[in-house]
């Protein structure tokens, strides 16, 4: 996703893509030509910088995308190529990092000092606002809630961070597909695998399995997010990434195992609701890079 954002966080124009290619060239040919495209076609913005949300590791202070699991790319000089390209200050972070900053400048983190982050797509990460700052950690990878283990025994799928039953294998967009097809799910569902958006639509019709899929993917976000409450005490936990649109099927199940993890007398205003930013988060965030210090 590509667009213009003005600093109100209004966002003026965006296109989406579908990003094919794979090489570290390819990747940053594929975004050049998309934003030549977008200035192309809006001739009357004039931004004053760029920030883009790193999917995979990122070092922001350096400029480098540190490293991401679908390609090849290994410290690339992500910010120092753009800003040649451009002729603009670049700033980059990872996607849940950024995310976490526009969910407090534009979305529901407003005057939130103390929240947690997660964005539970195809993977799950996350971030932490501690004193209305992201905290970052001692090698910049905090908020690693995907990794959180949720699950042991037979139903533990291997990570690979090189554990068994972390969130991100139990709870994520594929997690939720897995545990579908383990509870006994349609191979197929519209001609295509399962995924989170056609057993979300399967559940709405009260399909048992659909249903049961999402009760187990509430039991294993509510651990997760148990454990990081009672470590991190926020007001707010923030659920983002395409899973989130299914929030209110998981609701029940997760309200239910937080009221099993979580230190009620020490949380006693702890919110958890979806992000407000819906499908914009990434791009949101990306502009919320160049908002801060
Ligand atoms: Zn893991």
């Amino acid at each position: 996703m590509v667009g213009l954002v003005s600093f109100a966080g209004e966002i003026l124009c965006m296109e989406r893509y579908l990003w094919t290619e794979l090489s570290p060239e390819g990747v940053v040919e594929d975004i050049k030509r998309a934003i030549r495209a977008l200035l192309a076609a809006h001739p009357h913005y004039r931004p004053k910088m760029m920030g883009a949300t790193i999917p995979g590791l990122a070092d922001p202070e350096r400029g480098l995308w540190v490293e991401a699991s679908f390609s090849g790319i290994r410290e690339l000089p992500f910010a120092s190529i753009m800003e040649a390209e451009l002729g603009l200050p670049v700033k980059i972070d990872n996607d849940g990092n950024a995310c976490a900053k526009a969910e407090r400048l534009f979305g529901c983190c407003k005057g939130a000092d103390y929240f947690i982050w997660m964005t539970v797509s195809n993977g799950i990460g996350g971030a932490i606002f501690i004193n209305g700052s992201l905290y970052s950690g001692s090698c910049g990878n905090a908020g690693e809630i995907g990794h959180v283990i949720v699950e042991e025994g037979p139903n533990a799928r291997p990570c690979k961070c090189g554990h068994s039953g972390c969130a991100e294998m139990q709870a994520s967009g594929l997690g939720i597909a897995r545990n579908y097809l383990s509870l006994g799910g349609k191979p197929e569902i519209d001609g295509e695998p399962p995924n989170a958006r056609t057993i979300d639509a399967l559940a709405r019709t009260g399909d048992k399995t659909a249903v049961e899929a999402y009760e187990l993917e509430g039991l294993y976000l509510g651990r997760a997010i148990g454990a990081a409450v009672n470590l991190i005490n926020p007001q707010k936990v923030i659920i983002g990434g395409g899973v989130s649109l299914g929030f209110d099927l998981f609701w029940p199940s997760l309200s239910k195992t937080l009221e099993t993890h979580v230190y009620r007398n020490a949380n006693p205003g702890l919110v958890v609701e979806p992000t407000a930013l819906g499908y914009n988060a990434g791009l949101l965030g990306a502009a919320a890079l160049c908002f801060s210090k």
